[in-house]
């Protein structure tokens, strides 16, 4: 099974990724994360990116859509993918087309994350991750059970995105509702959108995105 999850910025997608990842064995394919870890290594794709994510723009749709063949090529066969943040244009939903059937795959469903985009300045503010596992954590949305422990590793680090901030956030969903919302309307005339609450608590959004994927 082959997956999208679409919402802007702080909609859940990373929270939601990792959850199917535990729950269905599928893998994250976050576009977001591997630039990051691309700008963190200072690889050729690391130095172009690095400007333009920090100032909350777009990276080129080339550079992305290369990025995303790659970690599928990487992939077994059977094991599904969760594309978390890919595709963001209507180029990379033509690249994302080519990509899948390439290597014999197809897009099973695109799960929506409907959220209010007055709470999404909250969610991005706050959010924080482990620095060792990269859980995602929020200052009051979702603090660790021991305060200053990670539940799922232990670690005593955290750490929060540069790009994490008002000015940023504001740039980001301009973005997205400019270039990637238009995106939508693709896949709702192959009728594969399911529309997902995400300003419902977590647990219910998991719910109701399992129950999508069950049907
Ligand atoms: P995205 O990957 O879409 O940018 P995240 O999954 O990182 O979003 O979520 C953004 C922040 O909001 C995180 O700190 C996360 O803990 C929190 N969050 C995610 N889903 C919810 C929810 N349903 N209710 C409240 N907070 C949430
Ligand atoms: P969020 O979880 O807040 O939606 P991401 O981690 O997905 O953010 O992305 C962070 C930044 O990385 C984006 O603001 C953008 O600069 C870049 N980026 C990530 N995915 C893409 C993509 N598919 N196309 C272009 N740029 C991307
Ligand atoms: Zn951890």
């Amino acid at each position: 099974m082959n997956i999208i999850l679409l919402g802007p910025p702080g909609a859940g997608k990373g929270t939601q990724a990792l959850r199917l990842v535990e729950a269905h064995g599928m893998r994250q394919l976050s576009t977001g994360d591997m630039l990051r870890a691309a700008v963190k290594a200072g690889t050729p794709v690391g130095l172009q990116a690095k400007a333009v994510m920090a100032a909350g723009e777009l990276v080129s749709d080339a550079i992305v859509s290369a990025l995303i063949g790659e970690e599928l090529d990487a992939m077994a066969q059977d094991c599904g993918a969760i594309f978390d943040g890919y595709p963001r244009t209507a180029a990379q939903t033509e690249s994302l087309d080519g990509i899948l059937a390439a290597r014999g795959r197809s897009l099973d469903h695109v799960i929506e994350l409907a959220v209010d985009e007055d709470a999404l300045v909250e969610r991005i503010t706050g959010r924080y991750t482990c620095a060792e596992c990269g859980k995602g954590y929020h200052d009051h949305f979702e603090q660790p059970k021991v305060a200053g422990v990670c539940d799922k590793c232990g670690s005593t680090q955290f750490k929060r995105r540069p790009d994490d901030n008002e000015a940023t956030v504001r740039t980001r969903m301009a973005e997205y509702r400019a270039k990637t919302a238009p995106i939508l309307p693709i896949y709702d005339a192959r009728g594969i959108v399911a529309r997902v609450d995400g300003m419902a608590p977590m647990d219910a959004v998991t719910a109701a995105i399992t129950a999508v994927l069950v049907q």
